[in-house]
């Protein structure tokens, strides 16, 4: 279970450069590079779940675990400009639905001024500092029941991926470890 988010980031300042040189050439991405594409998400049944439709591409840097590996793999192998469908399994994803992460709680173990509902969601943090999203799946009268499967754990995914542009990443992103400028954060 290590749930990773497509947006981990808001958008940001204009820091854009006119690193072309791997236009029109099939080469793997390098590591430590930013990458910003389009994408349209969808699960097996063709139900869009995210895209970027109507926003700004979507950039990370590359080689540094911020997109699932296996989306990175191939988004590695596009030139700039052109356009994928990638198939990814539910474990080459966010995993397998495991029942085990399925947990009943009891009522005192939330704060007083929890607004106990099914559907939803929060962080829980583990003792050793991770943060555990769940969501609550059932209510009943002392038991809480709560879910750290993904959302979109158990689900094949389809991407619809555009390779935009490919820079190098500044030392002061690769310091603070994400992506700045229009495609990334602001401050
Ligand atoms: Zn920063």
């Amino acid at each position: 279970m290590n749930p990773k988010s497509l947006r981990l980031y808001e958008l940001n300042c204009i820091i854009k450069s006119s690193f072309n040189l791997f236009r029109g050439v099939a080469m793997p991405i390098q590591a430590n590079k930013v990458v910003s594409v389009n994408y349209t998400l969808k699960d097996s049944e063709g139900v869009i779940i995210d895209s970027t439709a109507n926003s700004p591409p979507f950039a990370y840097i590359s080689g540094s675990e911020q997109i699932l590996s296996k989306l990175e793999e191939e988004v590695s192998g596009m030139i700039i400009d052109s356009r994928k469908n990638i198939k990814l399994t539910a474990s080459e994803a966010y995993g397998d639905y495991d029942e085990k992460d399925v947990q009943q709680a009891k009522r005192d173990q939330f704060p007083e001024d929890f607004n106990l509902e099914v559907g939803m969601r929060y962080v829980a943090n583990s003792p050793d500092g991770k943060h555990m999203p769940f969501v609550i799946t059932e209510i009943s009268d002392n038991v809480i029941t709560i879910d750290f499967n993904h959302p979109l754990a158990g689900k094949n995914l389809e991407f619809e991926v555009e390779l935009v542009d490919i820079r190098d990443a500044t030392a002061e992103e690769m310091n603070h470890g994400h992506v700045h400028g229009p495609d990334g954060l602001h401050h």
